[in-house]
């Protein structure tokens, strides 16, 4: 789950970490009380969970409070990357003299936190890997001993800090390693930490995204989630405990197990074709699920075909088959459908659907090229 600039900077504040005063507006009226209140010189910037903001248009400096409504009315009405703004974050204007990359994420080679940081900040991280992959610095953290004091001055000698800045560098650093330890993130990252014309070390922009399985022992942080920048589909996939992941191809799959899931996909790609999506119903699903899943994938107009791969476990083969039939009485069947279901109660799975329609297959071999055929038809 990603967290939003404002709510991922309240974190960092709370964590000792310098951030620009600044409050959040839904209108540009608010927006421009924000900016009396701050003294007329901010910064008007879109919350929308992507990032290139900046390069969007969706951040703009204003020189008065007029100016500033003016531009939040401008910001308020824009979709950046497909999604529509709907706050902006109203922070002082800061006078930057320098921008550093300063971030922390999961290394899963190393199987430890690596802090990552960079003299050319402002920019995305994955853009100066491609450019100037010899400016990213990484120092990987022993999750036993915690960040260590040498290892943040390895950083800041590396991007070549001026001393005066390291002792604020520290805290910073320190700051963000709890940061990302107490909210159990993948991801925490300062871009752009500045220098200002003052001096003064300041995290310009926060972006914090939280592990979803860790999401439970933080009651307070899922409250967080912004649901207008969730599709229905994310939603719906949510509540039913559904691992949904939209792709761009067109035939569905619908599958239980992470692994099989991924079987699938790639299988369905040897023979052709392209999945629409990952979605992995999980063990032991009920047929409430299934209809959910089923209609997750069908409200998908890319889809062609649905291919469901069931390898019944403590997956029951005609509760799926149940789900199946549910779905298909409150939702036009408007693709083929190709189904694999051995396993758990298979027998009773087939005749459940043997009126249905559809196109039936064995062995995974045979249901991917029935699927990738199937879609070439509609
Ligand atoms: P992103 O584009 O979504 O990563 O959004 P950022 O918050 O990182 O802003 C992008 C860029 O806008 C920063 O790297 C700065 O160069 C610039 N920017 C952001 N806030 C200010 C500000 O207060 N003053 C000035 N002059 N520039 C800013
Ligand atoms: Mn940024």
């Amino acid at each position: 789950m990603k967290l939003h600039e404002y709510q991922s900077k309240l974190i960092f504040a709370r964590h000792g970490i310098p951030i620009p005063k600044g409050k959040i507006a839904a209108s540009a009226s608010e927006a421009r009380d924000i900016a009396t209140e701050l003294g007329g010189r901010v910064v008007v910037k879109s919350q929308v969970l992507v990032g290139g903001r900046g390069k969007a248009g969706g951040i703009k400096v204003a020189k008065t409070a007029g100016e500033a409504e003016d531009l939040a009315a401008k910001i308020l009405a824009m979709t950046i990357k497909g999604l529509p703004v709907r706050k902006v974050l109203v922070d002082e204007a800061a006078d930057i003299k320098k921008e550093i990359y300063f971030g922390l994420t999961n290394d899963r080679a190393s199987r430890r936190p690596v802090m990552i940081a960079s003299a050319a900040g402002g920019v995305e991280i994955e853009e100066v890997a491609r450019t100037d992959p010899d400016k990213i610095i990484r120092e990987y953290v022993d999750p036993m001993l915690g960040l260590r004091d040498y290892q943040i001055r390895n950083i800041a000698l590396s991007i070549e800090l001026p001393r005066e800045h390291w002792r604020a560098f520290e805290q910073i650093a320190q700051g963000l390693y709890q940061v990302y330890k107490n909210t159990d993130a993948t991801l925490a990252e300062i871009n752009p930490l500045v220098i200002l014309g003052d001096n003064r070390l300041l995290a310009l922009d926060g972006k914090i995204v939280l592990d979803d399985n860790a999401l439970y022992r933080h009651p307070d942080l899922a409250e967080m989630r912004d649901l207008d920048e969730e599709t229905s589909q994310e939603t719906e996939a949510r509540k039913y405990g559904l691992s949904y992941v939209k792709l761009d191809g067109e035939i569905g799959c619908m599958v239980n197990g992470a692994g099989l899931a991924m079987g699938t996909m790639d299988i369905v790609q040897l023979f052709g074709g392209s999945p629409a999506n990952f979605l992995d119903i999980g063990g032991g699903a009920q047929a409430d699920k299934v209809a959910a899943a089923l209609r997750i994938i069908l409200s998908d107009r890319k889809v062609k075909t649905v291919l469901i791969n069931i390898f019944g476990g403590i997956t029951r083969c005609d509760e799926v088959a149940h789900g199946i039939i549910a779905a298909l009485e409150t939702q036009h069947r408007r693709v083929p459908f190709v189904v694999r279901l051995v396993g758990t109660n298979e027998a009773e799975g087939r005749r459940i659907l043997a009126d249905a329609q559809m196109l039936t297959a064995t062995s995974l071999a045979d249901a991917a090229q029935k699927a990738v055929a199937a879609a070439r038809t509609v």
